[in-house]
C-alpha cells in the first residue's frame, strides 16, 4: 500500500492519477490533495478519497472550500510544502504547473518521500540542487512524463553504457506550418494538439517546442547525461516515447499509444508492472512511423533551451519563468505566438547567470525574470 500526496490533483495528471487510484483501491491510499483554485472539482475529490490533509494555494478559494466542506483547509502557496513536510505519506505525485512546484519537491525530499515528478520546473530551474538533495537523502525521483518514463525504462540498469538519448517530439499542432504561417496563429490553433490531450500551458509549450527544450534539460539532470548526448527527433505519431542508443549501437525504444496513464501507472507501481484495461498497441494497424529532425528556425524556443543549458546556473530558471509569463500573455491574447520566443530571448539577453547554491538563488532569478518578461520590449 502506497500513501499518496497529490500536488495539483485537479489538473490533467492529477485527475488521471486519481483514476488509477480509484481502479486500484487496495494498492493506494490518498493522504493529501492540493489544488490551486479549482475547488469545485477538489471538493468532489475530497468527498471521494477522504484525504487527511487538503491544501489550496488560492487563499480566498481555500476559505470557500472550508465553508463548503466544514473541515479545515491548509491555505496559501506554503501549504503545498507543508503537506510534503508532514509525517504522513510516502509518495508525492508532483503535478503542479509552474515554478510553484520547486519548493514542495525539496520539502518532500527532505522527508525522504519518493517523488513521482510531472512538474517541469523542478528540474528545469533547480535540477542540480534537486538531484543533489535527492542523492543525499537517498530519494528516488521517478519521472511521470512520457518521454522520461520511456528513457527510464530503456536505460534500466545500464546507465553507464548510454551513448545517446533520443527524445521524441510530436512536433505539436504547427508541424506542417512554415515559419511565416506562424505569424498569425491563434490561441485555438495552438491549443489543438494532434496527439496528446493536456493542460493549456503545456499544450502551448508543445506548440513552441519549449516543452521539448524543458525535457532536454530534465533528461540531462535525471539521467546524468551531458546535453551534447541528447538529441531531439520529431515523430508525429507519438508512439515511440523516446529511445536510448547504447555504446554498442543497439537502440532501445519504448512504445505505446499516447496515454499518460501508462507513465503515471509505471511510476506509481515502480518497480512493479501491473495489468490495466488500457488500449493495447497493434503495430500492424499503424502502417508507418515517421521521423524527422526539428527545424530550429521554426522552433526558436528549442534553441533557447540549449542556449540556457550552455549558459548554465540561473539561466534555465530565467528562461522558464519568462516563458511562464509570456505563455500566459499569449493565452490571454496580449501577445502573438512568435513573440513568446522573441521576448524570452530578450529577457535571457539581459540576464547574467549566477551559480545556484540554494533555492533562494533560484527563486530570486525567477522573480527577476517574471518582472523582466512583463516589460516591453
Ligand atoms: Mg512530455
Amino acid at each position: 500500500m502506497k500513501n499518496l500526496i497529490i500536488l495539483g490533483s485537479t489538473g490533467s495528471i492529477g485527475t488521471q492519477t486519481l483514476e488509477i487510484v480509484r481502479n486500484n483501491p487496495k494498492d493506494f491510499r490518498v493522504v493529501a490533495l492540493t489544488a490551486n483554485s479549482n475547488i469545485d472539482l477538489l471538493r468532489k475529490q475530497v468527498e471521494e478519497f477522504k484525504p487527511s490533509a487538503v491544501a489550496v494555494a488560492d487563499e480566498a478559494k481555500a476559505d470557500e472550500l472550508e465553508d463548503a466542506l466544514g473541515i479545515s483547509i491548509l491555505k496559501g502557496e506554503e501549504s503545498l510544502s507543508k503537506v510534503c513536510s508532514s509525517d504522513e505519506g510516502d509518495f508525492v505525485v508532483n503535478s503542479l504547473v509552474g515554478s510553484i512546484g520547486i519548493v514542495p519537491t525539496l520539502a518532500a525530499i527532505k522527508k525522504k518521500k519518493t517523488i513521482g515528478l510531472a512538474n517541469k520546473e523542478t528540474l528545469v530551474s533547480a535540477g542540480e540542487l534537486v538531484m543533489k538533495e535527492a542523492k543525499k537523502n537517498d530519494v528516488k525521483i521517478l519521472p511521470i512524463d512520457s518521454e522520461h518514463s520511456a528513457i527510464f525504462q530503456c536505460i534500466g540498469s545500464e546507465g553507464k553504457f548510454v551513448k545517446r538519448i533520443i527524445l521524441t517530439a510530436s512536433g505539436g499542432p504547427f508541424l506542417n506550418y512554415s515559419f511565416k504561417d506562424l505569424e498569425n496563429v491563434s490561441v485555438d490553433n495552438a491549443l489543438a494538439h494532434p496527439t496528446w490531450k493536456m493542460g493549456r500551458k503545456i499544450t502551448v509549450d508543445s506548440a513552441t517546442m519549449m516543452n521539448k527544450g524543458f525535457e532536454v534539460i530534465e533528461a540531462m539532470h535525471l539521467f546524468d547525461v551531458p546535453v551534447e548526448k541528447i538529441d531531439v527527433l520529431i515523430h508525429p505519431e507519438s508512439i515511440i516515447h523516446s529511445m536510448v542508443e547504447f555504446v554498442d549501437h543497439s537502440t532501445i525504444a519504448q512504445l505505446s499509444h499516447p496515454d499518460m496513464r501508462i507513465p503515471i501507472q509505471y511510476a506509481l507501481y515502480y518497480p512493479k508492472r501491473v495489468a490495466n484495461a488500457l488500449r493495447p498497441l497493434q503495430l500492424d494497424t499503424l502502417k508507418t512511423l515517421n521521423f524527422r529532425k526539428p527545424d530550429l528556425e521554426k522552433y526558436p524556443c528549442l534553441s533557447l533551451a540549449f542556449d540556457a543549458v550552455r549558459a548554465s546556473g540561473t539561466m534555465p530558471a530565467v528562461m522558464n519563468a519568462a516563458n511562464d509569463v509570456l505563455v500566459e500573455k499569449f493565452l490571454s491574447g496580449e501577445i502573438r505566438f512568435l513573440e513568446i520566443a522573441e521576448r524570452i530571448r530578450k529577457v535571457m539577453g539581459r540576464h547574467k547567470p549566477k551559480r545556484i547554491s540554494s533555492v533562494d538563488d533560484v527563486i530570486s532569478a525567477i522573480s527577476w525574470a517574471r518582472s523582466e518578461a512583463v516589460k516591453h520590449p
